[in-house]
This record gives C-alpha cells, structure tokens and sequence, in this order.
C-alpha cells in the first residue's frame, strides 16, 4: 500500500484510492508526498495530528 500525504491539509489519503473527492488537486506538489512506510503515517497521525482522509479509509467501499 503506497500513501499520499497532504501536508496542506494535513491528511492521510491511500493511493490506489485517491480521487477527486479528496481535493488533491489543489494540493500544490511539493506539499505532496509519497510514502510506503506505514510506520510513519501512523506516527503523523498520532503525534501530529494528521487525519485519515474519509474517502481514501471509507470501510465501506474499501474493506481492508
Ligand atoms: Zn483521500
């Protein structure tokens, strides 16, 4: 699982599932970064308050 960090907005989004929902095209990209270290978007998101995007997470749609 690769993942696209948004440090504009400060949101986690999963690649395969990212879309226009999410608003990253107004994201400029050097603000944009990729990632496949779990361990580190984990530790975004507990200690700097990063967020989940509810689209990319959407348990529904995307069981995982
Ligand atoms: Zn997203």
């Amino acid at each position: 699982m690769k993942f696209l960090i948004d440090h504009t907005t400060m949101q986690i989004h999963r690649t395969p599932y990212a879309g226009d929902a999410c608003g990253l095209n107004t994201t400029p990209l050097e603000k944009r970064e990729g990632s496949h270290d779990e361990k580190y978007v984990n530790k975004l998101v507990e200690e700097k308050q990063y967020k989940k995007c509810s689209h990319c997470y959407d348990e529904k749609i995307y069981p995982s």
